[in-house]
């Protein structure tokens, strides 16, 4: 499957631009090519366009090679520049598996791209019959998001390879919480897939949100369409250097994520004995989704004592729904207090 026919024509048609620093290739001493400041500040030079050093060692820990990799400025880029690469405004649209991340809705709204909304199962799982009904000629992608926020449950592997076979259009696999989850990355099958983009962050399982920093891993045209539509310099020089520093302390992350899923465990059995709780999902990210009979009252009550959850109880499929994200085992003994004082 070729994906070319897939593509904009304005993006197909796209002179990129071309910044000083991607166009001199080779060792210099002197740069007066981009009008920056001479004096060294740390900072006064732009930083490298295509984040090769960052690649490179993302390509080690992934087992993705480089050329398959594109850095966003957080996923939430990613998302929004594959929406303006595929979807024709007014003409083109995106399936969406409801209940999901907010953004995929967001970002095309903002494009003026319809979006076509196929629930989840009753166990959170994507209907493909359904999907694929829904799909057309004009329709350019599809966002399954595994482990799903916000019920935290993977997609069973089966049905995404199917999609990735069945789907006429791009399949997006967003996994920002794929560290938390015994599930297996999609970005070991893209040479299956020419279809498939596989979408991971720093922003969870690496602790670093504040850096904005979100990884794609696709065949190397879909890299290239990225690369084309960007910013020039859409990840920053401090951004580039704490994500070389993060990925040299690989441990660090793993002792980080290895306490969330202990402390994870042990709040859902605590959740489960609480009376009000009538429903702990099972969840494979670094969230527990619960169900109780008066979200807001509840949502309410931890306001006042400090502690601020998702409430998610407007949201389909999740009636009662309150999201708890897995904090420190200091923060989940306060939230655990203050559960244990409220009474419906
Ligand atoms: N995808 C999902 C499923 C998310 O929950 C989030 C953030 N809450 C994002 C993407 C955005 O991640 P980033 O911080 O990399 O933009």
């Amino acid at each position: 499957m070729s994906i070319k026919h897939l593509v904009r024509s304005n993006i197909k048609n796209l002179s990129a631009y071309s910044s000083a620093r991607s166009e001199f290739k080779g060792q210099a001493d002197i740069f007066l090519d981009a009008n920056e400041n001479p004096f060294d500040t740390g900072m006064n030079r732009y930083p490298d366009p295509l984040q090769w050093a960052v690649k490179e060692q993302i390509s080690r820990l992934k087992s993705v090679p480089s050329e398959n990799i594109f850095l966003g400025n957080g996923s939430d880029e990613v998302i929004d520049l594959l929406i303006r690469i595929f979807c024709e405004p007014r003409e083109d649209g995106i399936i969406l598996l409801p209940p999901t991340y907010g953004m995929y809705k967001v970002s095309a709204d903002i494009a003026d791209v319809a979006q076509r909304e196929v629930s989840l199962t009753g166990d959170f799982q994507p209907n493909i019959p359904a999907i694929l009904a829904e799909a057309d000629k004009n329709t350019k992608l599809l966002f399954v998001c595994s482990p799903n926020n916000p019920t935290g449950n993977d997609m069973e592997a089966e049905k995404v390879h199917e999609l990735c076979r069945q789907f006429p259009g791009i399949v997006i696999v967003d996994e920002a919480y794929i560290d938390f989850s015994d599930q297996e990355s999609f970005s070991q099958q893209l040479d299956k897939y020419p279809n498939l983009v596989v979408m991971q962050t720093f922003s969870k399982a690496w602790g670093l949100a504040g850096i904005r920093l979100g990884m794609a891993f696709a065949s190397e045209e879909i890299i290239g369409l990225l690369n084309k539509v960007k910013p020039p310099y859409n990840i920053n020089q401090l951004t580039q250097k704490a994500a070389l520093d993060a990925l040299q302390k690989q441990a660090e992350q793993e002792k980080m994520v290895a306490i969330i899923l202990q402390e994870r465990n042990r709040m859902a059995k605590v959740l489960e004995n609480l009376d009000f709780i009538q429903e702990v999902l099972p969840s494979n990210a670094n969230f527990i989704l619960v169900r109780v009979a008066a979200p807001n009252g509840l949502y309410d009550y931890l306001v006042k004592q400090g502690i601020i959850v998702r409430n998610r109880s407007n949201v389909h499929l999740c009636a009662g729904g309150i999201r708890i994200t897995i904090g420190t085992a200091a923060e989940n003994e306060k939230l655990i207090a203050a559960l244990n004082k409220y009474s419906n």
